[in-house]
């Protein structure tokens, strides 16, 4: 971790806080307290580096914490007639390392059914996951499944996610085309150099790399988003907005809906 410290919640619920894709967000973290573990180590993560990247020993939130969490969270939101837009499962790193996931989401869809019918549930996952019995069945019970996905060739994979597994791209773009749609893909772009080397997903050769695999995907919708928070790396900038637009309207091209943030 640099000099910035990642801010990490501290809490099963958070917020709810304004999203600039999803509105009013109510947050679930479904990893310990003030520490993050992901199989990923991307460049830009918001939590900072990766220190734990194994599920041994990990003492996760129950799923009955999560669930009567949400619960009472929700019952007190109504009570002030604040329901939220979506619950969203994000926080301290990657949410279906969680050893009860598909569970945990089977349970939240019934009190959201219950408590806020009208409030989409939604997950953000990096898909390194898809393979583990019961993950993409269980996402793709959400209302809004949202992955990641950065880069069109597994060099900028590797250099931007850091995956901790030999995984590769492709088999992740295959593994995303059985969602046959029903997904939304979150791509961030940046710019600079990397260990001396310089890095840019957004350049033409990458951009047309990643728009090839957008094809093989062919989500509902797209994210498009640069930098807005502290990052660990250093020598990284965002990307303008001019090409952010201008990366959006090479993916309507396709018929693919493409939001900008
Ligand atoms: S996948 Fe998400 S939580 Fe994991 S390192 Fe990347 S940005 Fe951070």
């Amino acid at each position: 971790m640099n000099k910035r410290e990642a801010i990490l919640p501290d809490e099963i619920i958070f917020g709810p806080v304004k999203s600039r894709l999803l509105g009013n967000s109510l947050g679930i973290n479904l990893l310990p307290q003030a520490s993050k573990l992901c199989n990923m180590n991307c460049i830009y993560c918001e939590c900072g580096w990766t220190h734990t990247k194994s599920t041994k020993n990990f003492k996760f939130h129950g799923a009955g914490d999560v669930i009567s969490n949400l619960k009472r969270k929700l019952k007190s939101l109504k009570g002030e007639g604040k329901m939220p837009d979506v619950i969203t499962f994000v926080g301290n790193g990657e949410p279906t390392l969680h050893p009860e996931f598909d569970e945990i989401i089977a349970q939240a869809l019934v009190v959201r059914n219950t408590y806020a019918p009208r409030t989409k549930v939604a997950v953000l996952s990096n898909a390194m996951n898809l393979s583990k019995p019961g993950v993409t069945k269980a996402l793709m019970k959400a209302d809004l499944c949202i992955l990641k996905m950065d880069a069109g060739t597994n060099q900028m994979f590797q250099r931007i996610n850091q995956p901790h597994s030999e995984k590769k791209l492709e088999k992740i773009v295959k593994q995303l085309s059985l969602f046959r749609g029903n997904l939304i893909i979150q791509s961030l772009f940046l710019k600079g150099t990397i260990q001396g080397d310089p890095l840019d997903n957004s350049d033409e050769e990458n951009l047309s790399a990643w728009i090839e695999r957008l094809k093989a995907v062919r989500p509902s919708r797209v994210f498009v988003y640069t930098l807005n928070h502290a990052i660990p790396a250093q020598g990284l900038e965002k990307i303008p907005k001019q090409r952010l637009n201008e990366i959006a309207r090479r993916v309507r091209v396709l018929n693919i809906r493409a939001l900008v943030s």
